[in-house]
């Protein structure tokens, strides 16, 4: 048997071991972390809707009408009209033909990818691609080939040089750089090589594009120019679970084919109405995504003269870059002292020497808020003197 105490060990030594903070009360900026308040800077919930009251009264008020479980699959007799019309919300909002409702974002990744694309077939992903992506690749048993971070030329000879079934798939805002995939390119040259292109756009619905229809919408492009579009609803939208969006006849494959669809229980009803009136929110209030944006550029100007290095992000992630493991983590401990949550994030999350802390904004950050985490960035900048920047 294999040692497993002992590679928890060699974690440990390496400045790799994973720890679980406790949080207790609603998710929200200010948050009671171990029992202690915090002002926490590393959520997702980029809107502030995890714990808004009109979505707290949709679930509520929803509750009475759906029951509380999702007793059984799609496919079984799971299928609820709440379900129904978070779909054809869903699609109204991406201004898409039709969409399909997951349970997480994993899990819709891992469906979609491995129905779309089969043995013999050749997948085309993006080096810093999440997680979920690559387990999807894997799992539909394809040719894997990963291109350099958003380098579209090196993607167009892989391209050239490929024939078969291709499907090219990249997250639309990089989950752990903040920067995002050259959409227009990419979809050119999907276009011209008869390629399917996926985006996982998990951290661009709701904050990017009009209304906040995401990073595809922000490109100017349509469902014609990017066929699959996968967004998770746990994020900017405040609730829980994902969606595919895109023609017809693929929403219908996916229906027959992904297994992460096909076999796991629906979601609560409750969630799919909470979710809609979520996306009511999110599509009339601008207020939020325009006060999110003079967060993120106040920071932007402020940290850097500071001396810190940020990424090439205009998105609420805004990773600091340190680039050992270990001075990541002092970095992060020292804001903790001052009552300020950032987490470092570690190999094999972001590449070998590239550790940073990510900064995350919501729109329930105040300006005040803002002013706390810059004050403690000053006053622990010496900490990272004597440490080679990756960038
Ligand atoms: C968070 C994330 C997912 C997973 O979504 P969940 O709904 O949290 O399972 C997928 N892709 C990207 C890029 C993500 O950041």
């Amino acid at each position: 048997m294999r040692n497993f105490a002992e590679e928890i060990e060699q974690r440990k030594q390496t400045g790799l071991y994973r720890t679980r903070r406790l949080v207790s009360g609603p998710q929200q900026p200010e948050l009671t972390v171990n029992g202690k308040p915090m002002l926490s800077f590393c959520s997702n919930d980029y809107l502030g809707l995890a714990n808004h009251p009109g979505n707290l009264d949709a679930l509520r008020n929803a509750l009475p009408e759906t029951g509380l479980g999702g007793a059984a699959s799609h496919l079984i007799c799971g299928h609820h009209t709440a379900h129904h019309q978070l779909e054809e919300r869903l699609a109204a909002f991406t201004r898409r033909s039709s969409a399909l409702f997951f349970s997480t974002g994993y899990m819709a990744n891992m469906g979609v990818i491995s129905a779309l694309a089969a043995r013999g077939d050749t997948i085309f992903s993006d080096r810093l691609n999440h997680a979920s992506i690559i387990d999807g690749c894997i799992l539909s048993r394809a040719t894997i080939r990963r291109y350099p971070h958003n380098d579209v030329a090196a993607l167009e000879t892989m391209l050239a040089n490929t024939s078969g079934h291709k499907l090219v798939v990249t997250d639309g805002v990089f989950s752990m750089d903040g920067d995002m995939a050259p959409l227009k390119e990419l979809a050119r040259v999907c276009k011209h090589y008869d390629a399917l292109l996926v985006v996982d756009d998990a951290h661009g619905i709701g904050v990017l594009g009009p209304e906040g229809r995401g990073s595809i919408a922000e490109c100017g492009l349509s469902e014609d120019d990017v066929p699959v579009l996968i967004g998770t609803l746990g994020k900017a939208v405040g609730t829980s679970g994902a969606f595919v969006a895109g023609p017809e006849v693929l929403m219908d494959y996916l229906v027959q084919k992904a297994r992460t669809y096909i076999y796991t229980t629906a979601m609560p009803p409750a969630i799919a109405i909470a979710t809609c009136a979520s996306i009511d929110l999110i599509e009339r209030d601008n207020a939020r995504r325009d006060h999110l944006g003079s967060l993120i550029s106040e920071f932007r100007v402020r940290a850097t003269a500071m001396g810190y290095t940020l990424m090439d992000s205009r998105t609420p992630i805004q990773p600091i870059m340190v680039g050992d493991n270990w001075a990541a983590m002092a970095l992060s401990q020292a804001l903790e002292e001052q009552g300020l949550l950032v987490t470092a994030i570690r190999p094999p999350t972001v590449p070998v020497g590239e550790a940073r802390l990510r900064v995350t904004f919501s729109a329930t950050h105040s300006f005040e808020d803002l002013e706390r985490l810059l004050a403690a960035l000053n006053s622990c900048r010496h900490l990272l003197d004597n440490t080679d920047l990756a960038v």
